[in-house]
């Protein structure tokens, strides 16, 4: 079920617990500022979900409030990730949904990365 964004950060969310170790995650790449793992539900040959290490649900509240190191390592933390699986040369997808009308589940901000095939031309 969609998440609401206006709630205020619940540190029991499942990417929060991961986060924490408290479950297990077929880990990817981690720094000090992200964790990357293989979505649970993969879409496509390559899903890996890229989760930032900071208690924020939406973009909103992420990119106002959060410290310009966390979203710089974040943001490299993506490219990383895309480098380490070697995803560079054919491409990739990013995406974020956010809050209700873009169908976010867990509530703790994460951005997908998607590839392993072409994937065409998607703007919605
Ligand atoms: P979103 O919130 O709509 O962006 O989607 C959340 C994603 O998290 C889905 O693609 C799920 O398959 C994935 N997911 C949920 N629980 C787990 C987990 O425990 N490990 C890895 N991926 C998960």
């Amino acid at each position: 079920m969609p998440i609401d964004p206006t709630l205020p950060y619940d540190d029991q969310n499942i990417f929060a617990r991961i986060l924490r170790g408290e479950i297990p995650c077929n880990k990817v790449y981690e720094d000090d500022h992200a964790l990357a793992f293989h979505d649970i539900a993969p879409q496509t040959p390559v899903h890996v979900l890229v989760v930032p290490k900071g208690g924020y649900v939406s973009w909103d509240d992420f990119s106002a409030h959060a410290p310009a190191e966390l979203i710089a390592g974040f943001v490299r933390a993506v490219g990383t990730v895309a480098r380490q699986l070697d995803l560079v040369e054919p491409g990739y997808r990013l995406l974020a949904n956010i809050g209700g009308d873009g169908g976010q589940e867990v509530a703790h901000l994460h951005v997908h990365l998607f590839g392993g095939m072409p994937l065409g031309r998607m703007i919605a």
